[in-house]
């Protein structure tokens, strides 16, 4: 177990120092939709393993999870049909932007991983053809393993991303050439479209992927929301992908698994340790939270903890 850290402090510290950079990146405005948010948006939150919370600034405020989403899918996605998600998508990273295409053709429509678009379409179809109402049977996983039954989509953000999802459209397309989408491309994209609109706050999604930082268990009711083993494999494929082609970045700076979205929003974990969630809408050029990247690196750096 690591020292006592007074994170409160340290957030504190950090957002001080890194207080010049709050211009630089720009909102996600290809979903139009996501363009209305306030930039200047700011929050932290971390719960250690042992319910000790730290928050800082706009910790509470409900924001677009976007592509964080595609690690509760992917979770039940092998609660439901285990090791055989891997038949249909790959664990190696893709070094390419989340919505590229050009993979997918000579590796014959197997994504390389769950957390690019393509790969997190691939689970959207794993899950519309195990559930009778895939939207319905989801956001209530999400409630049931956080505990927040208020957690919801965003029907206009969802709309919005139909509207002008024509790369996601070209991936789903591409792959059921391949046979790799079984269902019709529509109910996958409706629902691809969906679970990229929930909108949680940081407080509410690091209490919802706590269990991935304590082995699998929710450690508020101690239940088992996946195995240890497959707890493990999930970090895993977010320390290799889950920030695309800026996933080795990450690693060498700050060094913890992790997820973003195009919303903002990082969730990292210390397995063994804690749950962070940081939210800032500016993205850099990779489409990740310019700040929030900035922000984790300065916590492994100044705690001097990470997984290496
Ligand atoms: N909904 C977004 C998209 O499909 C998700 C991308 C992301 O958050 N990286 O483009």
């Amino acid at each position: 177990m690591m020292k006592d850290i007074d994170y409160q402090k340290i957030f504190h510290e950090i957002a001080t120092e890194l207080g010049d950079i709050d211009n630089l990146g720009e909102v996600a405005t290809y979903i139009p939709e996501l363009g209305k948010v306030n930039p200047a948006k700011f929050g932290i939150h971390l719960t250690t393993v042992g319910m000790n919370h730290f928050s800082f600034g706009d910790s509470d405020e409900a924001f677009s999870i976007q592509s964080i989403s595609k690690v509760l899918s992917l979770t039940l996605a092998l609660k439901l049909i285990g090791k055989d998600v891997w038949q249909r998508v790959g664990v190696e990273p893709s070094g390419s932007p989340f919505n590229s295409l050009v993979q997918l053709e000579y590796e014959k429509g197997i994504p390389r991983n769950p957390f690019i678009n393509a790969g997190a379409i691939v689970v959207c179809d794993i899950l519309v053809s195990c559930l009778n109402n895939p939207k319905e049977e989801f956001i209530e996983f999400i409630r049931h393993i956080s505990g927040i039954q208020s957690i919801d989509y965003n029907f206009a953000v969802a709309e919005s991303e139909k509207q002008t999802g024509f790369r996601n459209y070209a991936v789903a397309n591409f792959m059921k050439s391949f046979g790799n989408i079984h269902n019709d491309v529509e109910p996958v994209l409706d629902f691809y479209c969906h679970l990229c609109s929930i909108e949680m706050s940081c407080q509410e999604l690091t209490q919802t992927f706590l269990f991935l930082a304590s082995g699998g268990v929710n450690p508020v009711t101690n239940e088992v929301v996946i195995s240890p083993e497959r707890s493990k494999r999930i970090n895993s494929v977010m320390q290799m992908c889950g920030f695309y082609d800026e996933a080795g970045e990450f690693a060498f700076k700050t060094g913890l698994p992790g997820k973003s979205g195009v919303g903002g929003g990082i969730v990292a974990i210390h397995p063994g340790e804690y749950c962070i969630t940081v939210w800032s809408p500016r993205l850099n050029p990779n489409g990740n939270s310019y700040k929030g990247m900035k922000v984790l690196e300065a916590i492994t750096t100044k705690t001097q903890s990470s997984i290496f």
